[in-house]
């Protein structure tokens, strides 16, 4: 992940810590996946709930989720901590600095290139 938007200059995280808020999106979000697949499970199949394949599967959905999901977790988490806090002057200040000083150097040549 890029350190600052290509388009906007805007630091993605915007203070220490940041993973951390990210961190509870991505654990509510495997959690509720969890109980959606352990409880539609159980539903689908009761009364002969095959116990053993569930918790294969729920064990699955606990590792997968967190890894695919990851992404949209800290992009969820920005947009929740800018709905509430929005950026200030200093901070829309750094943004017009670092893209005028050209933070997106990591930027491929594609991005580059597309800029002109
Ligand atoms: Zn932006």
């Amino acid at each position: 992940m890029k350190p600052n938007c290509p388009t906007c200059g805007m630091k993605f995280e915007r203070d220490a810590g940041y993973g951390t808020g990210a961190m509870i999106v991505n654990t509510a979000v495997t959690i509720g996946m969890f109980l959606v697949v352990f409880v539609g499970i159980m539903v689908v199949t009761w009364p002969d709930v095959p116990w053993t394949a569930a918790l294969v599967i729920t064990i699955g959905v606990n590792l997968v989720v967190p890894i695919v999901f990851y992404p949209w977790s800290k992009t969820i988490f920005l947009g929740m901590d800018l709905a509430v806090r929005p950026l200030s002057e200093t901070e829309t200040a750094q943004a017009r600095t670092a893209l005028t000083q050209g933070v997106t150097q990591t930027a491929t040549a594609a991005d580059v290139s597309s800029e002109d």
